[in-house]
């Protein structure tokens, strides 16, 4: 019988004996943020609930202690408009966007783990002089990027690391930054229902929910806010759009432009289509594919251990985590959506009988020390 873990004492709770948390690490990188008198704070292009909430959880906690910018490479969904600080965010369109980051003394890098991942941005952020300092949990930070690099692809969230970053500081978060990092937890593990959410990340979450903020509206923010336009367009990918592969365990869905636009798509109304197909029993696997900003964006998503970012990475010039990548083309919708098509009995070779048994496990082995994570 497995023996039930000891319920330890809330100070114990979070274990974070981690390396990139040594106090020689945490130490220098607070020093450079005293130092630091301009502050710019950026995330990932089509920033999701996790680069939303770690950016403006900092930004909260820094704009009053020195001057201080969010500056992102494109436009915030309607969804997260609410959260505390939004109304601060500086898109990179805008002209002022230019002078402030290369007057920065101080960059934040949260949620992303390449220089290509900010877009426009990459170039001005690759060769500013500024001290750069990453937390982040895609796998593999680029090398040379950032002096200070906090990256543990563990970690459910960027929004996680933001904490403990904090926490091992002792910076006094506000109920508004811990506002920010429950949204960026709940948005990047599903409602805590991915498989990226460990011991650490409920911990991380109870803390967060001990400043009394009402969890539930976050929830309705999210989930409950759609536009008619964005439900209609749901109805209509799963019943006109999704193709589903039995043998191959994969389903795709494609959406033209002109198709998105007959709904008023608006940024952030395609948010989560990805994930639909996983809910039939069997798929196991699933891609979106879009047309967007003159380019094909293709999403990946898969259940068990069934790798997405590698496909993500050897096919479509993209990337992520085990099992939430993308990428992009510049290749025609059907041309993409056929090389897809094609690579599906290669691909999803681990999903097929013979091959299986070997490779598709739902959970992670079991701990057997429950209070070692
Ligand atoms: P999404 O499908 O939500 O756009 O992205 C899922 C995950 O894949 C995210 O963690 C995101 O950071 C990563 N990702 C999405 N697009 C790209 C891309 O073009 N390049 C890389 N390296 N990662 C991507
Ligand atoms: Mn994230």
């Amino acid at each position: 019988m497995k023996s039930a873990a000891k319920i330890t004492n809330s100070n114990e709770l979070i274990n974070i004996k981690m390396q990139i948390f040594s106090k020689k690490n945490i130490d220098a990188a607070k020093a450079d943020i005293e130092a630091a008198k301009k502050v710019v704070i950026t995330a990932h292009l089509n920033p999701d609930g996790d680069a939303l909430g770690s950016t403006l959880a900092l930004y909260n906690f820094l704009k009053d202690k020195k001057e201080c910018h969010v500056v992102y490479p494109n436009n915030i969904p309607d969804t997260f408009k609410w959260m505390p600080g939004c109304g601060d965010i500086i898109i990179w369109d805008n002209e002022q966007a230019h002078s402030i980051l290369a007057e920065a003394d101080l960059l934040f890098l949260l949620d992303f783990n390449t220089a290509s991942r900010v877009d426009k941005m990459q170039k001005m952020v690759e060769e500013s002089p500024a001290v750069k300092i990453m937390i982040d949990h895609h796998p593999n930070p680029q090398e040379g990027l950032c002096k200070h690099v906090f990256s543990d692809p563990e970690a459910a969230a960027a929004s996680e690391l933001v904490f403990l970053f904090c926490k091992e500081c002792g910076y006094n978060l506000s109920i508004d930054s811990a506002r920010c990092l429950y949204t960026g937890i709940v948005t990047d593990t599903g409602c805590f229902q991915f498989n990226c959410t460990t011991q650490r990340t409920f911990q991380v979450a109870g803390q967060l929910a001990a400043f009394g903020f009402d969890r539930s509206e976050i929830i309705h923010h999210i989930y409950d806010s759609y536009s008619e336009g964005r439900m209609r367009l749901m109805g209509y990918v799963l019943s006109q759009k999704m193709v589903v592969f039995p043998q191959y365990h994969a389903a795709y869905i494609s959406l033209t432009k002109a198709e998105a636009d007959q709904f008023d798509y608006r940024v952030g109304d395609t948010e989560g289509f990805v994930n639909l197909p996983l809910c039939i029993q069997d798929v196991e696997f699933s891609a979106f594919f879009m047309e967007r900003d003159g380019l094909i964006r293709c999403s990946f998503r898969s259940k068990g251990n069934f790798k997405v970012n590698t496909i993500a990475e050897r096919y479509f010039n993209g990337g992520g985590h085990d099992n939430a990548a993308g990428g992009k083309s510049y290749k025609p919708l059907e041309e993409i959506v056929q090389r897809f098509v094609s690579l599906l009995p290669k691909i999803t070779r681990p999903l097929q009988p013979q091959t299986r048994r070997r490779f598709v496990r739902y959970t992670k082995s079991p701990n057997p020390n429950p209070q070692k994570p």
